[in-house]
């Protein structure tokens, strides 16, 4: 099964891909945490991309296109995938579509994770992860239980995500509805499109998914 996971910044699409990596054996494919990787190496990749995350605005297509390429003829995933920041551009879908074609693949869903941007800032700009385990916490919503201890991994180091400040966080959602959200009569159209309310319970959100993954939606 070949999915996206579509919507905003900040609407729980890399939570839900890592649930049902776990749940369903495909493998996520996070664009953004590629990227970070990059400039955590500090490629010359990693630097260009870099000075778009850092404005909040989407890296050029032609970048992305190529990464996404590389990454989906590797074997793991045969699988199946669940693109998590791919597509953001109706370049990006165009291109997905000749590629998925080129290998024989097909998409199968895509799900559009619901969240007004009002909700959206406050989840973004308190978010925090453990550096070594990479789970997630927020200010308000997901303390850890002991504070300053990682519930997961006993961890004392925690981090967070350069792009998740106020500022660059409306550009994002800028990007978002300019250059993302015309995907939504693009796969719209395709009769692949499906919405789930974002804006439920984490837990909720992904019974809603599962649902819909077996034809119960
Ligand atoms: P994310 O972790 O998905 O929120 O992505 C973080 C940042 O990486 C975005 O704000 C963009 O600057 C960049 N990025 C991630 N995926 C893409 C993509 N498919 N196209 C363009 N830029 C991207």
């Amino acid at each position: 099964m070949n999915l996206i996971l579509l919507g905003p910044p900040g609407a729980g699409k890399g939570t839900q891909a890592q649930r049902l990596e776990a749940s369903r054996g495909l493998v996520q494919l996070s664009t953004g945490d590629m990227l970070r990787a990059e400039v955590k190496a500090g490629t010359a990749l990693g630097a260009q991309a870099k000075a778009n995350m850092d404005q909040g605005a989407l890296v050029p297509d032609a970048i992305m296109v190529d990464i996404i390429r590389e990454r989906i003829q590797r074997p793991d995933c045969a699988r199946g995938i669940i693109l998590d920041g791919f597509p953001r551009t109706v370049a990006q879908a165009e291109a997905l579509d000749r590629m998925m074609a080129d290998t024989g693949r097909k998409l199968d869903r895509v799900i559009e994770m619901k969240v007004v941007d009002e909700l959206l800032v406050e989840r973004i700009t308190g978010r925090f992860t453990c550096a070594k385990c990479g789970a997630g916490y927020h200010d308000r919503f997901k303390q850890p239980k002991l504070a300053g201890v990682c519930d997961v991994c006993g961890s004392h180091d925690f981090t967070r995500r350069a792009d998740d400040k106020q500022a660059t966080v409306t550009s994002r959602l800028e990007a978002y509805h300019r250059q993302t959200a015309p995907l939504l009569p693009y796969y719209q159209a395709r009769g692949v499109l499906q919405p789930v309310d974002g804006m439920a319970e984490i837990d909720q959100v992904t019974q809603q998914i599962e649902r819909l993954l077996n034809g119960e939606g």
